[in-house]
């Protein structure tokens, strides 16, 4: 029998990311199906189960999730908890319905505890709150790293979870109001350069963030899938010495956009977590030679993306 991967959440960033990297390197055999809410709200049981019985998936990589940036985390704490525990409760009890060989889900290196030693690593999920800002996001992807334990113990489930750092690419959203940083930005100093106004920077610009290039996180998602088996999660991110300022990643911005205009600091709006920064070690013992894109080079590819597909980015 042949192996049908189902992608939830396959229509965003990460989702479009991934079946770009399948399509280049197609292997005999494996069957891929990527979706989108169109084909279903995962939220509802009848869909899911509907969605289920239709593909028969063998492997599922479950992106699909409520997510936002920064300012959107604080303004809905609620529907952040509540959407993402329904969408992540179907499709872990599908996948067992379904006898799924092998489930992957997503977490966030912003989901540790807040008060914590650096760098975090996969061991220190659990260990205190995490930051108030995101605690709606933050509880209800635990609770997934929670459940893939007890799927396997109870039921011999192969569940497991990659925790990734801040992604960009190709296809984020690009929304001002709701996205995260780098397409935020991306999208701000867009409308500076055309309407020759400041390029404003929210918060101090202080704080540091891990940034990885979307298709670094999907080639190394096909290895866990393929690869990688425990229920134990896995930090997916650039090395620490990697880790950047706002301010660095808006001057990488400016630069790639080729902007010319003044650059200002709204210091009103809030900064967030300080840092997060996440250890990649256990990663390393099994991938020593991957090689992550450089910030500068996914940045200039970002805004060539944003500027090429303006019309129809998510934005
Ligand atoms: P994204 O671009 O916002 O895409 C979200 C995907 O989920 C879209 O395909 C969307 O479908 C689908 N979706 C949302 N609500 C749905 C629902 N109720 N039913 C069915 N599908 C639904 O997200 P992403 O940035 O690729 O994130 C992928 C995963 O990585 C998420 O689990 C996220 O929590 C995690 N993650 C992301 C980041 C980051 O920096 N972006 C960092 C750490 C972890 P439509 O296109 O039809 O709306
Ligand atoms: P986080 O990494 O989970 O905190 O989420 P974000 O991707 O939203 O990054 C938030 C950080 O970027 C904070 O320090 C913000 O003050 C800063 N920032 C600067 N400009 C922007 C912007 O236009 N959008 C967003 N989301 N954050 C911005």
């Amino acid at each position: 029998m042949s192996a049908v991967y189902l992608v939830t959440g396959g229509s965003g960033l990460v989702g479009s990311a991934i079946k770009q990297v399948v399509d280049r390197d197609a292997v005999e055999g494996e069957k891929w199906i990527f979706l989108s809410s169109k084909d279903g709200d995962l939220k509802i049981r009848s869909d899911c189960d509907a969605i289920f019985d239709k593909h028969k998936p063998t492997h599922v990589i479950h992106l699909a999730a409520k997510v936002g940036g920064l300012f959107a985390n604080m303004q809905q704490k609620v529907e952040f908890y509540r959407e993402n525990i329904m969408m992540n409760d179907n499709v872990m009890e599908c996948c067992r319905i379904h006898k799924v060989q092998k489930l992957v889900s997503y977490l966030s290196t912003c989901i540790f505890p807040d008060k914590t030693t650096y760098p975090i690593d996969e061991t220190m999920l659990h260990a205190g709150p995490p930051h108030p800002s995101n605690e709606g996001y933050a509880y209800a992807k635990r609770m997934v790293d929670t459940m893939n334990r007890a799927y396997a113990e109870e039921y011999g489930c192969n569940f497991t979870s990659i925790i990734p750092t801040n992604i960009y690419g190709p296809r984020d959203n690009f929304s001002i109001q709701n996205g995260h940083v780098i397409p935020g930005l991306i999208h701000k100093c867009f409308i500076a350069k055309r309407d020759n106004t400041p390029f404003t920077i929210w918060g101090s610009g202080t704080p540091l963030r891990q940034f990885m290039y979307s298709e670094d996180l999907a080639e190394l998602t096909l290895w866990v899938v393929r690869e990688y088996h425990s229920p134990e999660p896995i930090i997916i991110s650039v090395g620490e010495e990697a880790e950047v300022s706002i301010k660095d990643v808006a001057m990488a911005v400016v630069k790639a956009m080729d902007f010319k205009g003044e650059v200002v600091f709204d210091t009103s709006k809030a900064d967030g977590q300080f840092k997060k920064t996440a250890s990649n070690a256990k990663l390393r013992t099994f991938k020593p030679d991957h090689k992550f894109v450089s910030i500068e080079e996914g940045v200039k590819k970002a805004v060539d993306w944003f500027v090429d597909n303006y019309d129809e980015a998510r934005k």
